[in-house]
């Protein structure tokens, strides 16, 4: 049997090379995105393997199956981005991983705020140009600040701990909530007073109808002045271009993005000899208190075995007729 990884990189190839093999089981890697246009690549592929930024619509799924591909195994936790109602029309099982390493992406969005915070981007490159003057790098205290959890999953349980650890306050908002969360001391609020209390907001949440946009001009209004937001869930949980201005009037004091709504034409590829096409992450770029990574949260070698063992874990169990880690729609 052929699996075809798509949009793989050379970190992909090695952590599944290193996981413990399915017997019987080809894998072939594919730099490519899975799109329309390389669908017809699959051919013969009993397997595909897809990662976030894959089009995975009814007319690319139309055509993977048209192909032969039964089995779509997603290396992400996210599904987002896949028609699930089409490929259950068309017979196409989707498997994904629902958890790798939560550290990876939480440890994450905590760097984002020490650099956003004590403007370590800033200094890197002054005293590299000889330059050892502090002007413009006061920072704040971590310690005793309110941190808004947006999402109390693994993820935000981890990030969670972690911002106790500095002595942080905690609020969290999740329509199922935690108590692990409440045993670290956060208290459970309605988002629009989460949002009205914080000094930081930290988004785990998933990407769903309910969430796309949660984060918008109304309510980046209600912030407190200078507020500080951290986004490693998805990209449309913001309304980037009211970000922007946010911004540009102070009332969002710092921002941290490791995924944008547009990033599926533009991450994982050095485009560093292109003109930047997309205005509006070309403006974020623009502002001394925003730090964009490209999607790189969950990029750790623990996270990248995991994800590796599980996706290999998820089609041997799928060819034995046992599946695992299923997505249904
Ligand atoms: P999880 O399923 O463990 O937790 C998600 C939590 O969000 C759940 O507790 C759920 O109840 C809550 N939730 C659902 N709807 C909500 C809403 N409307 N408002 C607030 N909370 C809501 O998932 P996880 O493993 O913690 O991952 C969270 C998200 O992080 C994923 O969905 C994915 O989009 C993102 N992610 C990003 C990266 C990265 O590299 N940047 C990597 C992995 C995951």
């Amino acid at each position: 049997m052929r699996a075809l990884f798509y949009s793989s990189q050379p970190y992909d190839q090695d952590s599944f090379n290193q996981a413990p093999a399915v017997p019987g089981l080809e894998l072939h890697f594919q730099p490519a995105r899975l799109s329309e246009d390389t669908a017809p690549l699959a051919e013969g592929h009993e397997v595909v393997c897809a990662f976030i930024n894959d089009d995975l619509s009814a007319p690319v799924l139309e055509r993977l199956a048209a192909a032969g591909t039964r089995l779509i195994a997603l290396r992400s936790a996210g599904y987002n981005h896949v028609d699930l109602p089409a490929a259950k029309r068309l017979g196409l099982t989707v498997v994904r991983v629902p958890a790798y390493s939560p550290h990876a992406v939480a440890e994450h969005a905590v760097a984002l705020i020490l650099a956003l915070n004590r403007r370590l981007h800033r200094a890197y490159n002054r005293t590299r140009e000889g330059d050892f003057s502090l002007h413009g790098l006061t920072g704040f205290d971590l310690h005793g600040k309110t941190v808004g959890v947006v999402g109390t999953g693994q993820i935000g349980l981890a990030f969670a701990r972690i911002m106790a650890g500095f002595g942080c306050q905690l609020l969290a908002y999740d329509p199922y909530p935690n108590p692990q969360l409440e045993a670290l001391g956060a208290r459970y609020l309605a988002l629009p007073e989460l949002l009205r209390e914080a000094q930081i907001i930290s988004l785990h949440c998933p990407l769903t109808e309910h969430t796309r946009y949660l984060i918008n001009q109304q309510s980046l209004a209600t912030l407190q002045p200078g507020a500080m937001l951290i986004n490693t869930g998805r990209g449309a949980l913001v309304d980037t271009p009211a970000l922007i201005e946010a911004l540009k009037s102070g009332q969002l004091g710092y921002l941290g993005l490791d995924v944008y709504e547009e990033e599926a034409q533009i991450f994982f590829e050095d485009r560093s000899d292109l003109p930047l096409q997309d205005d509006v992450l070309a403006r974020l770029l623009t502002f001394p208190n925003v730090i964009v990574t490209a999607h790189q949260a969950f990029l750790t070698r623990e996270a990248l075995a995991a994800i590796a063992a599980t996706t290999l874990d998820n089609i041997a169990r799928w060819t034995a007729g046992n599946p695992q880690n299923l997505v249904e729609g």
